[in-house]
């Protein structure tokens, strides 16, 4: 598999970032700027200013358009898509070894905004992903009342649900007493 452990930073960044959506959980999950502002803690995003209004709007702006390039079908269309993400963001690559990382590339100009820096990184890592050829990795849930985004790492590509402690045990149990159901239907003999 091509993908690298920063690109695979980058998508968990990205995964994140979609299932906020309040059309995916039912409620907005960054609904100000003190949520904004835990999730680039939480997902050690650098070099961030402190947050405004305007990024939190920002951001929601550009979760609706990464969202757009994660479940587009078409690899034509998802490229079209990446490429005018990235060249708004205004990308510049330059090589960095902050924080006792590795030698690593960002992609944000300095000093972005922050939908700016998310649309650089994340856009690249889409980017690697369509050249690898390995989109049908990102996946959405199939859990049938679940709108959740995930990116299938498994060797096997076998996974079907956004989290198997959650989405994928609700199903079992309601096969499960679906099965109870129909047996309990069944007149008995
Ligand atoms: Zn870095
Ligand atoms: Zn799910």
């Amino acid at each position: 598999m091509l993908i690298t452990h920063d690109t695979e930073c980058a998508l968990s960044i990205l995964v994140e970032l979609l299932n906020t959506a309040p059309e995916v959980c039912g409620t907005e999950l960054l609904p100000d700027v003190a949520a904004l502002d835990a999730f680039v803690v939480r997902q050690e995003i650098s070099e961030v200013d402190s947050l405004t209004e305007d990024d939190l709007r920002n951001v929601h702006r550009l979760r609706t358009r990464l969202r757009e390039v994660f479940v587009t079908e078409g690899t034509e269309e998802a490229s079209e898509l990446i490429n005018a993400l990235v060249a708004d963001a205004g990308t510049t690559p330059r090589l960095t070894n902050h924080d006792h990382h590795g030698w690593h590339i960002h992609y944000f100009a300095p000093h972005a905004a922050l939908h700016d820096h998310l649309a650089a990184e994340l856009g690249m890592a889409l980017a690697f992903i369509l050249t690898a050829a390995e989109r049908d990795r990102l996946r959405r849930c199939e859990a049938p009342d679940c709108a959740r985004v995930f990116v299938d790492l498994s060797r096997n590509r076998s996974r079907r649900y956004c989290d198997s402690r959650t989405c994928g045990n609700r199903l079992h149990v309601a096969a499960y007493r679906a099965r109870q159901r129909s047996a309990e239907a069944v007149p008995s003999v």
